[in-house]
């Protein structure tokens, strides 16, 4: 899987997927991250890249001309099944099962936003499918750009140690997680469950099933 993020900001990508697990899977080989600066493609002698909204209106606009050429530059060197995605506060809002979709892809060309947004020509030419991170509203699409491509990348074949990493995890698993619990085995007059000391892995399954539905009932009812 090839990320190709489009943005103002192209450190800001390279520093949050340059660390951890994503990071040592993009020197693996596993996944690749590129970050491209739509700035370079701009015409302007001072580079600009924004400019006042036409009816006016609070803030700038990202314009389309930079855009649409760095997104050219980029999508003329891939080969194989490429998705355009904007990220956008007026998208739909992302999930685990659209992280599963998305996985199918060779190319995922993510374009995030900054100041007042972008240009709807630019997004109705390009873009395939906008995506939000949720009802609110961020200064820039980078971070949500980042959190689409570690929920993706952690499905890419040998970024986790087993697909059982994530397939049994909140969510995915339909009902959120167990909690766990590691050494040492009493912190602060807590102690670790006695089912979790006893070995005995068919009492450790059921205890760790009904907790997981005591915890979603509590917390995410509407996952039940
Ligand atoms: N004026 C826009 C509106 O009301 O829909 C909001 C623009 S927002 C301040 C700037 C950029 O941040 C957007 O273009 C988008 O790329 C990104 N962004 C902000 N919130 C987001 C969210 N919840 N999900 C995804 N991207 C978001």
């Amino acid at each position: 899987m090839n990320f190709h993020v489009l943005t103002l900001f192209p450190d800001m990508i390279r520093r949050i997927t340059g660390e951890s697990i994503i990071g040592r899977a993009q020197e693996a080989g596993l996944i690749s991250v590129e970050a491209h600066n739509i700035r370079d493609y701009s015409k302007d002698k001072h580079r600009r890249v924004d400019d006042t909204p036409y009816g006016g209106g609070m803030g700038m606009l990202m314009a389309a001309p930079p855009i649409f050429d760095c997104y050219s530059a980029v999508k003329e060197t891939l080969g194989g099944k490429t998705r355009v995605i904007y990220l956008s506060p007026q998208g739909t809002v992302f999930s685990q099962k659209k992280a599963e979709e998305l996985k199918q892809y060779d190319n995922l060309i993510l374009l995030c936003g900054h100041y007042e947004g972008v240009d709807r020509r630019v997004i109705d030419e390009i873009v395939e499918e906008e995506i939000s991170v949720g009802d609110y509203v961020l200064t820039g699409g980078e971070l949500p750009a980042c959190i689409l491509i570690d929920a993706v990348a952690r499905l890419c074949d040998g970024v986790l140690a087993d697909a059982s990493c994530y397939e049994n995890e909140s969510i995915a698993s339909g009902a959120l997680e167990y909690p766990q619990y590691t050494r040492p085995v009493e912190y602060h007059g807590r102690r670790v469950p006695e089912v979790l000391l006893s070995g005995n892995h068919a009492d450790i399954e059921k205890w760790r099933r009904a907790e997981a539905l005591k915890l979603t009932r509590k917390n995410r009812p509407d996952l039940l």
